[in-house]
């Protein structure tokens, strides 16, 4: 598809003239720098932070075998979808549609900026119908969300139906893989550069373990990326996160971490069996992530009763196709023992 990114951009955005902070203006060698107001005591924190984390980005595009240039940091995901929300729709005119039930997100983010938003069902075991999800579409819909593995129901979309929403959208498609490190799958990314129109989302929230250090990756072409770079604050990853994170990547944490995938992906099949065998637990939807969804007799009861045994899961119940449903997170083994043992005094009640 011949698509001008441009032509999508809202256009007090397009017309922005980006601030200019002392760490962009002047990017040289320097000795002396009192160019930013910056107090000459208390190194290295006294200094503003890389605006656009070159070295964290050339870490990360060696780790994901993308171009640097594809790739934009956020305070975690959640900056990235607010920003694209700002970017591409016109309030009060434009609109964005999206799977139901999906992340919360999306449709606070559309909500906070007064943009429309259309969910559009899934089909009842949660898989994806490309065809409903464009029907719901008009001149005016600029974006389109898409969570795969899907939060809260846990299962990878079909990658085929995907395909169909990104080369069928006349506009910017939003592909959510908070959870890719779960699931047996390919990532996106390596189609970034067939589809201009294609925006992937990635964490350090989920797998990696860093949540509390707010690490959110977007990856697009170099032209949405400069938009991300225009619209954000000027030092939207601070000092200690991009150090943190930076000496993070390394062979050893990254062998940690497919570890500690291995160890949920085998709890989360000990869970289901345990869960199997409970009289309250109705059905247990096939997940791809590290999560479970899980219908039960009672939902409210349950989540309640759970939380006098000072067990907290999230209740799913008022989302579409979610009726009776508990999220439950893997945990280690004796959380999951944990869980298992007051579901079973729930049912001995
Ligand atoms: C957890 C989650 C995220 C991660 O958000 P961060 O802001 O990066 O912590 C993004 N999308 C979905 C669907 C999630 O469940």
């Amino acid at each position: 598809m011949n698509m001008q990114i441009e032509n999508l951009v809202r256009q007090n955005i397009r017309n922005l003239e980006p601030y200019s902070c002392a760490r962009n203006e002047f990017q040289g060698e320097a000795s002396v720098f009192l160019d930013a107001n910056e107090n000459p005591l208390n190194a290295p924190y006294n200094r503003y932070p890389d605006p656009l984390q070159e070295a964290l980005k050339e870490k990360i595009a060696c780790l994901k075998q993308v171009d640097k240039r594809r790739i934009f940091l956020g305070n975690g995901s959640d900056e990235p979808i607010d920003l694209v929300v700002r970017i591409f729709c016109e309030p009060g005119v434009d609109n964005i549609v999206a799977i139901d039930p999906t992340y919360g997100m999306y449709k606070v983010c559309a909500d906070i900026n007064n943009v429309e938003y259309r969910p559009v069902a899934l089909n009842a075991d949660y898989s994806l119908d490309a065809q409903r999800l464009l029907a719901a579409t008009d001149s005016c819909t600029k974006l389109i969300f898409l969570c795969s593995p899907n939060n809260p129901s846990g299962n990878l979309l079909a990658s085929d139906e995907m395909l169909k929403v990104v080369e069928g959208f006349n506009g910017i498609v939003v592909i959510d893989e908070a959870y890719i490190d779960f699931a047996d799958t390919t990532s996106f990314l390596s189609m970034l550069d067939r589809y201009p129109n294609m925006i992937v989302l990635q964490t350090f929230s989920k797998a990696w373990g860093m949540a509390a250090i707010r690490m959110g990756m977007a990856f697009a072409s170099p032209e949405i990326i400069e938009l991300f770079n225009k619209v954000k604050y000027p030092y939207n990853i601070n000092y200690l996160a991009q150090e943190f994170v930076s000496n993070a990547l390394n062979k050893q944490s990254e062998a940690r971490k497919c570890e500690t995938v291995k160890m949920l992906l085998a709890q989360r099949e000990w869970l289901k069996e345990e869960l199997g065998k409970l009289s309250c637990v109705q059905t247990i939807y096939p997940s791809d992530a590290n999560f479970l969804l899980v219908k039960v007799d009672n939902s409210n009861a349950l989540y309640t009763y759970l939380i006098t045994c000072g067990v907290v899961v999230r209740n799913r119940h008022k989302l579409l196709l979610c009726g009776n449903c508990l999220r439950i997170t893997v945990g280690i083994p004796e959380e999951n023992r944990a869980l298992i043992k007051a579901i079973e005094a729930y049912a001995k009640q």
